[in-house]
């Protein structure tokens, strides 16, 4: 299938929808806007259309308390979980058929149930190549953004250090977990920090995972260099400080931009020496100083 035809009418968005969600938030409506939603924006001819609409620290344990498989099942009771193997299996061929090819990203992607990152009145859609709400005027990313970011970042290299700025509700950090041996994920807003320790709390990773509530611009300079840095939200410019922490041979890749956004992908080549690439056009939630409770 082609690009163009993996798009959908604006008007499925989910964002306007005012559902309340467990964590007793009045509404997921009424923040982000389908064009500021961590996705890709595709174009045909001049004009750009939307693609698919669509300092606290604490390590996650390696395994979870509770067995992986009986979270499989939504806590709404439903069988979403016992047909959410078949869901993944087709959002990773619709990624294969939009470009994605590095295998452990595929099978990072087929392994996370992103059902559970997701509030339960978005479940059904947790599998639709598409960002979605997750409160406080956030998105969790769309699916190829997230497979096509980890993809760029570890074509050709083994991770071992990861940093992702702007954890959400913890879905990418956790697909990172799958490729990386040790991911630190940082979050500037509270809630959502518990929100990402809550929900990777609940599944199994093979890699170490560190949520931090604090300034993703900083970075984390204690933990630093990484072998890879992303950044899940858009800056005008990239933090200089976020390239300093990058190992030599090491690659960052972010939003960059305001209305108009590219996916930047940078490699350190040397200690002063940094080698810059545009890719795709995107559109990023924005990414802010300090930190907000
Ligand atoms: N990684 C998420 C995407 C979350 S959206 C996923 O898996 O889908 C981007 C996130 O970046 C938001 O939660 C936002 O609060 C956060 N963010 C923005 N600026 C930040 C900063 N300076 N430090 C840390 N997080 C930041």
């Amino acid at each position: 299938m082609g690009r163009t035809d993996m798009r959908k009418p604006l008007n499925r968005s989910p964002f306007g929808t005012g559902t309340v969600n467990r964590f007793g938030r009045s509404s997921l409506g009424g923040g982000p806007s389908p064009a500021n939603s961590n996705t890709r924006i595709l174009g045909t001819g001049p004009a750009l259309q939307a693609a698919r609409v669509p300092a606290a620290t604490s390590w996650q344990p390696r395994v979870a308390g509770r067995h992986a498989a009986s979270l499989e099942r939504h806590p709404d009771g439903g069988n979403l979980g016992m047909n959410s193997d078949r869901s993944r299996e087709h959002l990773v061929n619709r990624l294969r058929e939009q470009g994605i090819e590095n295998e452990a990203v595929l099978a990072a992607m087929r392994a996370v149930p992103r059902h559970l990152f997701v509030d339960e009145g978005l479940a059904s859609r947790a599998y639709d190549d598409a960002a979605l709400p997750i409160g406080h005027e956030q998105t969790i990313s769309q699916p190829w953004v997230v497979a096509r970011m980890i993809s760029m970042v570890a074509e050709g290299r083994e991770l071992n250090k990861v940093l992702e700025v702007g954890a959400g509700c913890g879905y990418q950090a956790a697909v990172l977990a799958h490729v990386a041996r040790e991911v630190h994920t940082i979050e500037r807003i509270h809630g959502l920090y518990e929100l990402a320790r809550g929900n990777l709390a609940k599944i199994r990773v093979p890699g170490r995972l560190r949520v931090v509530f604090g300034d993703g611009m900083v970075g984390l300079p204690g933990s630093a260099p990484f072998d890879a840095i992303l950044i899940a939200a858009a800056g005008l410019k990239i933090p200089r400080t976020l390239l300093e922490q990058l190992a030599i041979g090491g690659r960052l890749i972010a939003p960059e931009g305001g209305v108009s956004q590219r996916l930047i992908l940078i490699e350190r080549t040397g200690a002063a020496n940094w080698k810059r690439q545009e890719l795709d056009a995107v559109r990023f939630v924005p990414l802010r100083p300090g930190t907000q409770y």
